[in-house]
């Protein structure tokens, strides 16, 4: 773990990494009084560079470069657990992920590579097919995270024994995986220009 300098460099209004977050999640970072009780409960703190209640304190004081260059936001895996500890309520995840959507819109080169790798194919696979495709998120990932045997021993014995399909299959309506995908987009790029952008007819969850 990273030692915090306490001293605020934090931009006033609008421009501070404060603002940024509450605009992004609704939350009051400076709710967290750093009891530390969600470092103490998640099951990923031992291998982040800042804990959890770390994190928040570099936003409450504006330090941007710890912030969006640590390990920590994009090893975070939504569990939850930090959230249900808070006696602030201080919803974490979504600080996370709000941290981590904002590094990716200043192109800032995420601390943990190989995540972003397994989001990106993951999400193309949905995309692309309307639900997971396990092979495909197996060869796919290896070769872009330049580990092409990783976790061979496992992957062969399960294919011999049907657990996973070699060929994908896709959801039956296209359409609404489009849909879904192109607001997503659009919700992106709405918090990005600040602007709105038409919203695609509600789509229901494909079967
Ligand atoms: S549990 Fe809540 S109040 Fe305590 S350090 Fe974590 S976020 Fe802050
Ligand atoms: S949601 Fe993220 S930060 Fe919170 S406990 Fe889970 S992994 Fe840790």
């Amino acid at each position: 773990m990273s030692v915090l300098k306490f001293a605020s460099t934090d931009q006033p209004g609008r421009n501070g990494l404060l603002a940024l977050v509450k605009a992004k999640t609704g939350q009051d970072v400076l709710a967290c009084y750093q009891c530390g009780k969600c470092s103490a409960g998640c099951p990923l703190s031992s291998a982040m560079d800042l804990a959890p209640h770390q994190v928040l304190r570099a936003v409450q004081l504006g330090q941007r470069d710890l912030v969006f260059q640590s390990s920590a936001i994009w090893l975070c895996v939504t569990c939850q657990t930090c959230y249900t500890r808070c006696p602030q309520e201080v919803d974490l995840p979504r600080v996370m992920d709000a941290l981590r959507s904002q590094a990716l819109q200043e192109k800032i080169r995420p601390a943990e590579r190989t995540v972003k790798v397994f989001h990106d194919v993951f999400l193309g696979l949905v995309e692309r097919f309307g639900r997971l495709y396990e092979v495909g998120l197996i060869g796919g990932y290896n070769l872009l995270a330049r580990q092409p045997l990783a976790s061979a021993d496992l992957g062969l014995p399960m294919l011999t024994r049907g657990k996973l399909e070699l060929i994908p299959r896709r959801v039956k309506d296209q359409e609404q995986i489009k849909a879904i995908f192109k607001r997503a987009a659009e919700l992106e790029l709405e918090e990005i220009t600040g602007q709105s952008v038409a919203a695609a007819p509600p789509a229901s969850v494909p079967s």
